[in-house]
């Protein structure tokens, strides 16, 4: 007997008052099944008998408790085998005439083809309730996959619940008694493979949560004492079911439960983390314990069949694509074929390019690359596991998409409110926005001197009445071009009229305006415009004014405007001065 089990289970095991374990160990069995007896003198009771294989010491523990004509109930929670495999051997000792085999209907409509003299009561006709002397039990529906008629067994006297398949677990060394909170663990894989759905579990759960329990007795896995039983059922109720959907393949049922709680907690990391970095980092984190994987980059098709490339080291922002062009050769040929495999790369670098789908269409969108430190085999398992984690990946990657397209969109719609479409000059709303902050950061000496130069293009009516409107248009386009050469990035230049523009200048002295402006109405001038107006130039007037500390911003453009006024009467083509 190995040091771990601490019971002689070569003995039947007093378990609380009058209930016995009379199971019996089998070596290397991960289900290992129990049987339970409730010493109840001549109405005691045998709960889920077993199988051939189990059925001799079951029988010989019992005889050392009661004599097995005590027995007159034998309750089988359902119809497999590991319960009901031995009902044919009981069938044969039983001699009293009031023996019957109690379960639900859908059990013994099936249990009648054993063909046993032993009768059969359903325990709905018996009101869900067995009353004796010594005996106080009742039934409790509670479905589960392979058995819709499936029920618990809840003996009254002592508080124990026997549980049949609900609470079993995988385990790998036989423990009669769960240990702790861990038993959790044992149990997920389970019931997420055995139990169809959530909600059917959850339905059980509801139910059992409202007894008052001190002991649940499963026929697999391990028993379980009070102090544990409020936490598993609370827990039970959110596990996962229906895992053999997951793959039709794998029956390391195990490992597919820990994939789908990863894919779960990755979905609600994908809607409530905004973040795609983030996404994708805790992705790898769960791709490193399958494969040795160091970063991951995207390429993704764009409408017009072109790629686009989003690297970690560019935060997940679009990048130049990769330098190796083989690569994007290979993808795009993957791509029109519409691969849905792992594809690996193993001639001087070690990647593999895993597909991703648009979630509706299934449609091929683009490819994960996985940067591997090592060489590895991908067997079909690792790719049945790589493909699971592309659903996720391509979801996120397509929000990620939307949202840089978003982004982008926004940036252009408030470029496009801020200026004026002809000259790309700033608009009045803008300026009337932005100034007013440079002006307190002028106040409070955070910046040099505050220029004000206001332009006016001359006789300009003329241009138009001459040579229409569509050339008046391109005259005043290459005169603000013309003026935009002559500004740095700080500057901020508007369209305050028709044919008015107002240049902000920060500067370290005054002196430095004149130049600038005299230099900005000396180039327009030089502008050729022969092509357009024959010998005609466009010249320009301006006004230019510093600002006061405390000046509001009408007061500067009136200033502005009067010595405007000054260049135009003077003569046009000048810049008027004001200190
Ligand atoms: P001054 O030297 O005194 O400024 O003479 P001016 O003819 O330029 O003066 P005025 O302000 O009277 O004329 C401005 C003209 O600019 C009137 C208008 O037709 C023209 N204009 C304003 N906006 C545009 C535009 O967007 N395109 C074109 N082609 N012309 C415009
Ligand atoms: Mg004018
Ligand atoms: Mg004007």
């Amino acid at each position: 007997m190995k040091n771990s089990r601490k019971y002689d289970t070569e003995s039947p095991i007093n378990i609380t008052g009058h209930v016995w374990w009379v199971g019996q160990y089998l070596k290397d069995d991960i289900f290992q099944c129990h049987t339970y007896l409730i010493k109840a003198g001549k109405n005691s009771v045998l709960i889920d008998p077993g199988s051939k294989l189990t059925i001799e010491g079951t029988l010989k523990k019992i005889e050392r408790i009661i004599p097995f004509e005590n027995i007159r109930y034998f309750i089988v929670h359902h119809q497999d085998p590991d319960i009901a495999g031995a009902l044919d051997i009981i069938d044969g000792k039983v001699i009293r005439e009031d023996a019957v085999i109690l379960s639900h209907w859908r059990a013994i409509s099936l249990l009648k083809h054993l063909d046993l003299k032993l009768p059969f009561q359903c325990v709905e006709k018996m009101n869900w309730k067995l009353k004796e002397d010594d005996l106080d039990l009742s039934f409790i529906f509670t479905p589960y996959l392979h058995f819709p008629g499936a029920f618990c067994t809840l003996d009254n006297t002592t508080g124990s619940l026997f549980s049949s398949d609900l609470f079993g677990a995988f385990t790998e060394e036989f423990s009669l008694f769960a240990k702790d909170e861990s038993y959790l663990e044992l149990m997920r894989p389970f019931h997420e493979h055995y139990m169809p759905s959530r909600e059917i579990l959850a339905y059980s759960m509801e139910k059992l949560g409202r007894l008052r329990l001190n002991w649940i007795m499963p026929q697999h896995g391990s028993i379980i004492r009070k102090d544990l039983i409020p936490f598993l059922i609370a827990q039970m109720k959110n596990f996962d079911c229906g895992l053999f959907l997951m793959s039709l393949n794998d029956t390391n049922i195990e490992k597919l439960s820990r994939l789908n709680r990863f894919l779960n907690n990755f979905l609600e990391t994908l809607i409530s983390v905004k973040n795609f970095d983030t996404v994708v980092k805790q992705l790898l984190e769960h791709i490193q314990t399958i494969i040795p994987a160091q970063t991951i980059s995207f390429l993704y098709r764009q409408e017009q069949a072109s790629w686009k490339y989003l690297t970690e080291t560019s935060r997940y922002q679009h990048v130049d694509l990769p330098s190796e062009s083989w690569l994007i050769q290979v993808c795009s040929s993957l791509f029109e074929a519409g691969n849905n495999e792992v594809h690996t790369f193993f001639e001087d670098i070690h990647r593999l390019a895993l597909p991703l789908k648009n979630s509706e269409s299934g449609k091929l969108i683009g490819f994960a690359l996985i940067d591997l430190s090592d060489n590895v085999n991908i067997d079909n398992e690792t790719e049945t596991t790589l493909i699971q984690l592309s659903h996720p990946l391509g979801i996120a990657l397509e929000r990620e998409i939307m949202q840089q397209q978003l982004d982008q969109e926004k940036q252009k719609y408030y470029e496009q409110s801020i200026r004026d479409s002809l000259t790309g000059f700033y608009n009045r709303a803008y300026m009337r926005e932005a100034i007013p902050r440079f002006f307190a950061h002028h106040d409070r000496d955070l910046i040099g001197e505050i220029a004000l130069l206001v332009f006016d293009l001359d006789h300009f009516k003329k241009v138009n009445d001459q040579f229409g409107h569509p050339a008046g248009d391109v005259v005043l386009k290459k005169t603000t071009t013309a003026i935009s050469e002559y500004l740095r990035a700080g500057d901020i230049a508007v369209r305050i009229g028709g044919e008015e523009f107002a240049v902000f200048l920060i500067l370290e002295k005054k002196t430095a305006a004149l130049a600038i402006a005299e230099r900005i109405r000396e180039n327009v001038s030089l502008i050729d415009f022969s092509s357009l107006m024959g010998e005609k130039n466009q010249t320009i007037s301006g006004g230019l004014v510093f600002r006061e500390k405390g000046e509001i911003l009408e007061s500067l453009m009136a200033r502005a405007d009067q010595c405007l006024y000054k260049a135009k009467s003077g003569g046009r083509n000048r810049i008027a001065l004001s200190r």
